[in-house]
């Protein structure tokens, strides 16, 4: 029989259960009681589509099972893997002057081996840092009016570091496209 083993966040920012066997829950919208509060196997979707339920008791955050066991084993980095991606998207919002390489290197370098083997491949967690960067300042940074002045700022420094995307632009643009350089020996969009 699991026990409750901790609360989680999944990558949209909801609140999870992690049980002590390894398999995570999300809170489902119905079924709750004055007691206790319904929960359902994360892999309800298609294709796992399980079925299990747990009721988590409100006074002392103890596990009750459904009657519907589990369809698939727990997948134990999922938790560890989570903590990486929630970590890499506080470090993107709280640093948005860092390149984003830099971070993924930096937050994979803090991550054991075994955890970095199930992260999803780099292109993808570049996109973590840009959806979070969009999500918290960036647009209003993004949209400031570009004067030719900005245009000449590049050309005062040797090093440029370019990188565009299609996926993460302010709604008012079909893309955005920033260039770097090195001030000071720190990395900061200059356009
Ligand atoms: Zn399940």
């Amino acid at each position: 029989m699991p026990t409750f083993s901790k609360f989680i966040t999944s990558q949209r920012g909801a609140q999870q259960i992690l049980d002590s066997d390894g398999y995570i829950y999300s809170r489902k919208k119905s079924g709750d009681t004055a007691l206790t509060s319904t929960w359902r196997c994360a892999k309800y979707n298609p294709p796992t589509k399980c079925k299990c339920h747990i009721y988590l008791a409100l006074a002392d955050n103890s596990l009750t099972l459904g009657t519907q066991p589990h369809n698939h084993s727990a997948d134990g980095s999922v938790p560890a893997r989570q903590e990486v991606l929630l970590s890499l998207k506080r470090k993107a919002a709280d640093q948005p002057l860092s390149a984003t390489q830099n971070l993924i290197s930096e937050t994979l370098a803090d991550t054991a081996a075994e955890v970095n083997q199930t992260l999803p491949n780099l292109e993808s967690l570049a996109r973590v840092v840009q959806r979070s960067r969009a999500s918290s300042s960036g647009s209003a940074q993004h949209a400031k009016a570009t004067t030719s002045e900005d245009f000449i700022l590049p050309s005062k420094y040797s090093d440029w570091i370019a990188d565009g995307t299609f996926y993460v632009a302010p709604k008012i643009f079909p893309q955005s496209y920033t260039i770097h350089s090195v001030v000071d020996a720190k990395c900061l969009p200059l356009i």
